[in-house]
């Protein structure tokens, strides 16, 4: 064998890295004089810039979905962000497929698209879903229709630097196929920054009249299979909102999410009177237990072997964000300054970020 890294070489290099201590334990982060404003708008970690926007356009008077759709935008439309819209990592076939779910509440409606192609901007089309059909979510062949009839031009999501990426993933996945990694080539450094972070941006808002609002984008798991729809495009799980509670929205391993209602436990968990970030945690707490009964989502010590993030607002303007485990960041930004925060979390370990290096792919 000449190539200089193996598929099991690569994914145990993975796996050293989250070789720390562990301590249990849930930790406040954000002081609670500082976590309540009106407007307020929060994000992934990734969305400074979708927050500094949706604020400017929720001070103007914007509609609090108009503002968080548009500030996802900029990231959906930016190559260098390689977990959403144009520039997001392709499926195994090497084609880019869009999750994206928007949701209003002082209508109470919301909007999906899923494995959506073609189409760098799916929160714009999720939200047309909600406005223009009497349906909730459109997949695919569907999705695509639907959007080129209302204007959307078809375009290759690709990037260079993201086929290059898929290529090497698909180059180094086994050792018993055709697909050889170039002789000299060290790991990549792009896929590795790729297998070491996750994607999707959620944000979500409450505006100066107390209404909410969200959105959730991402291109899903890098190498998904074709066809597969993570927690983004489904409401309850990467997203829900209730204008007389508040709203969430979530990134990381979307199954999770899914089998757990991850977004809607969340809101529900604000509506018994838990503060934001007391919900995330909460959510989080179920969704550990429940990850015991899924063996290969587990680590060595019986705990949640991926990452799972969300980010909560609530009617009186409270905010908060938790995560499994240490060292993950949100943004928000409360009117005065737009910055990014600790996330509170549950496992106090570092772990890599994404489900490709914590070993899921083993
Ligand atoms: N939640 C996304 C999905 O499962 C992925 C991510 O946030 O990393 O598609």
């Amino acid at each position: 064998m000449t190539h200089s890294i193996t598929r099991r070489k690569f994914i145990k290099t993975g796996i050293s890295l989250s070789a720390a201590s562990f301590i249990p334990g849930t930790k406040k982060i954000i002081p609670p004089e500082k976590d309540r404003s009106r407007p307020v708008v929060i994000s992934s970690r990734n969305g400074l810039r979708a927050t500094e926007k949706a604020m400017k356009m929720i001070s103007e008077g914007s509609d609090s979905l108009d503002a968080v759709i548009t500030g996802v935008n900029i990231i959906e439309d930016d190559p260098e962000d390689i977990s959403v819209g144009y520039g997001g990592l392709p499926n195994e076939d090497g084609v880019v497929e869009l999750d994206s779910s928007v949701m209003h509440g002082p209508t109470h409606n919301a909007g999906a698209v899923a494995g959506l192609r073609n189409i760098k901007n799916p929160s714009k089309v999720a939200k047309l879903v909600m406005e223009r059909t009497a349906h909730a979510l459109l997949v695919g062949e569907g999705a695509l229709r639907f959007a080129k009839s209302h204007g959307f031009k078809e375009e290759n999501l690709l990037t260079d630097r993201s086929r290059k990426i898929w290529l090497k993933r698909k180059e180094m996945l086994s050792d018993s196929d055709f697909w050889l990694p170039s002789a000299s080539e060290k790991i990549d450094p792009d896929l590795r920054a790729a297998l070491d972070s996750h994607g999707t941006i959620n944000c979500c808002a409450l505006d100066a009249k107390g209404d909410l609002a969200g959105v959730t984008t991402t291109s899903g798991f890098f190498f998904k299979i074709p066809g597969r729809v993570g927690d983004s495009p489904i409401i309850g799980a990467g997203l829900y909102v209730d204008n007389d509670i508040g709203a969430a929205g979530s990134t990381g391993l979307g199954e999770a999410n899914i089998l757990t209602c991850g977004s809607n436990a969340v809101v529900e968990f604000m509506r018994k009177g838990h503060s934001p970030e007391e919900a995330c945690i909460k959510t989080l707490v179920r969704i550990s237990e429940k990850a015991k009964l899924w063996p290969r989502y587990l680590d060595e010590n019986g705990h949640p072997a991926f990452d799972l993030n969300f980010y909560a607002i609530n009617k009186k303007g409270e905010y908060g964000a938790a995560s499994l485990w240490k060292g993950r960041r949100f943004a928000v930004h409360n009117g005065k300054e737009n910055i990014l925060r600790e996330c509170a979390f549950l496992y106090k370990k570092e772990r890599p970020v994404s489900a490709f290096s914590s070993g899921l792919y083993v």
